[in-house]
């Protein structure tokens, strides 16, 4: 990991603009409830912004007519809490346990791989990614990181 002080919510920003010309023409409406004044953390920058990219455009694809995709951090004693959630079609207890198993995909042209990826990463960051998803109520991503890494 290349470990660089970050300011996350230019971090989430940055990532929310890069997805807003594919989720404008859908339709979905980008909320970013990112506190302005967390702490700087050390994370991967660009390792971290494939994670939110992953896990942003699966929510774009889970809502083709329409809806929010609201990032939410906090800070949480020493670590930081990313909630990602959509309001798209959800996820079915079945699928929850495989997501984040490599090519496991329910789409006809997905690879499968964009979950197994953001788990890696943020395993990689002493963190853990965890999921909440209703069939047709939508999903969220829970991400929770240290704000320190411990240096080997
Ligand atoms: P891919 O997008 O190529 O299918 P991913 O690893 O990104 O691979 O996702 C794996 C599977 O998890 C998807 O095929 C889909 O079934 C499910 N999934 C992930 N994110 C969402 C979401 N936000 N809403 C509904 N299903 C999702
Ligand atoms: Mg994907």
């Amino acid at each position: 990991l290349e470990l660089k002080k970050t300011r996350i919510f230019e971090l989430v920003d940055k990532a929310l603009r890069l997805i807003k010309y594919e989720a404008d023409p859908a339709g979905i409406k980008i909320i970013n409830s990112v506190e302005p004044n967390l702490p700087e953390v050390e994370v991967d920058k660009d390792r971290l912004t494939q994670v939110l990219l992953n896990i942003f455009i699966n929510a774009i694809q889970a809502m083709p007519s329409g809806g929010t995709l609201t990032v939410n951090v906090k800070a949480m004693e020493n670590r930081l809490q990313f909630e990602i959630s959509d309001t798209g079609g959800g996820i079915s207890p079945q699928d929850q346990a495989n997501i984040f198993n490599p090519y496991f995909t329910t789409k006809k042209r997905g690879t499968g791989l964009g979950l197994a990826i953001a788990f890696k990463i943020i395993e990689t960051h002493g963190g853990t990614i965890t999921i909440e998803s209703l069939k047709n109520k939508g999903t969220t991503f829970v991400i929770s990181i240290p704000m320190k890494q411990n240096k080997p």
